[in-house]
């Protein structure tokens, strides 16, 4: 999968050899003639007729306007449940899910209200997010509420003789059953001591749940959290689905630029089995799709230690080199964070000979939300980059 030596710019211009871009107007008309051709429009990943059209970036991280749109459709029951389940995981349980929410980015999401720093999603793991809380004397847990960093309203168990930390996040829903189950589950070792970790206002609940769950419970002093939080640190658990949504976003985008394929070909055969078929394998599969990319997308991003001067930005590139079809998915490149990138193999086309390479830039509007969106996209210009690209990293390591 090396060699892909995409690179897009900003500013639109610059020499585009070999790639040759098709102009908007050519492109929508092969993709009219396609679907004329193709009668009943069959869903991208059953045989069911397809009657949504997918947002290639999901819903979760915000509308853009301009953005490509998938022309071949998928059919409500896979768009809402299967390939809803790995957005759901890329958009809670990932980096990606952690830097929407360090954004305040809630995009058109119609589900119910998850925290995903309380509980995890569609099979992945909550994301653990803490620091060590010096007032409060151990590790304790962090979330993000409306874009602000704060602590985890908890209980927190200390085992006297182990030292061995327990946490028990809160919320005001909760009933003492529930509390008890939590505290069992957790198999907390005596003598303990138990500390807890709220904001003020949160405070008259929780004395409520607590009396309830233990009457004539009472803390020494209460332990209000520190106001400065040090060097947190944030844990991801992810499981297949996260990568099978990553691997959905490349191919979905693809197919946007590609549009001579309707991602029926039995070329994309392999793609669509792994994103569409959940399986109880472990993630070794992943690793056969998809890899690291350790070269920037964007040429500015090229100079070591350029980061964006105060935009946030996803990249999706689709090329075809060698007969290779690829894609590339850069979710939120920030001057917080440089994000990652995944390189997706998504089959082979001997036919395709002729090198070529789009790219869109999916920039948020800095000053919030216009009408339905919360950025726009901006079709890049794709150079073929000369000179080699440093390897990519497989994306589990495996030992
Ligand atoms: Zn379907």
């Amino acid at each position: 999968m090396e060699g892909a030596g995409i690179s897009g710019g900003w500013n639109e211009g610059g020499i585009l050899l070999p790639y040759t871009r098709t102009t908007k107007t050519s492109r929508f008309r092969a993709n009219y003639r396609l679907r004329d051709n193709r009668g009943m429009a069959k869903c991208l990943y059953c045989d069911s007729e397809g009657d949504t059209h997918e947002h290639v970036i999901p819903a979760a991280f915000g509308e853009f306007k301009d953005a490509p749109r998938l022309l071949t459709p998928v059919c409500a029951p896979c768009n809402g449940q299967r390939l809803g389940l790995l957005d759901e995981q890329v958009a809670r349980c990932g980096p990606e899910g952690f830097m929407r929410e360090f954004y305040g980015v809630t995009g058109r999401d119609h589900h119910a209200k998850v925290n995903p720093f309380a509980r995890g999603s569609a099979g992945g793991k909550r994301l653990e997010f803490s620091t060590f809380d010096r007032e409060v004397g151990v590790e304790v847990n962090l979330e993000i509420r409306n874009g602000v960093v704060t602590q985890m309203c908890e209980l927190i168990f200390v085992e006297a003789e182990t030292g061995k930390v327990h946490h028990i996040p809160l919320k005001e829903s909760m009933t003492a059953d529930e509390l008890r189950t939590e505290f069992e589950r957790r198999a907390v070792a005596k003598p303990f001591e138990t500390r807890l970790s709220c904001h003020p206002h949160e405070q008259v609940w929780i004395e409520k749940l607590l009396q309830e769950y233990s009457p004539g419970m009472t803390f020494s002093e209460p332990k209000l959290m520190s106001h400065v939080i040090e060097k947190p640190t944030v844990k991801f658990q992810v499981g297949e689905r996260y990568y099978r949504g990553i691997a959905k976003i490349g191919f979905h985008y693809f197919l946007t630029q590609f549009p001579a394929y309707s991602g029926h070909e039995p070329i994309f055969s392999r793609i669509r089995s792994f994103i569409y078929e959940d399986t109880k394998e472990p993630i070794r599969r992943v690793n056969e799709i998809m890899n690291m990319r350790q070269h920037p997308l964007l040429q500015e991003m090229i100079q070591p230690g350029v980061r964006p001067n105060g935009w946030k930005a996803h990249f999706l590139a689709a090329e075809v080199a060698g007969g290779v079809c690829l894609a590339h998915v850069h979710m939120f490149l920030t001057e917080d964070s440089p994000g990652q990138i995944y390189t997706i193999n998504l089959g082979t086309d001997p036919a395709n000979h002729e090198p070529k390479g789009y790219a869109h830039g999916y920039r948020y509007y800095p000053d919030g939300k216009h009408g339905q969106f919360l950025g726009e996209a901006v079709a890049l210009t794709a150079i073929r980059l000369a000179g080699a690209v440093p390897p990519a990293k497989p994306v589990i390591e495996t030992h």
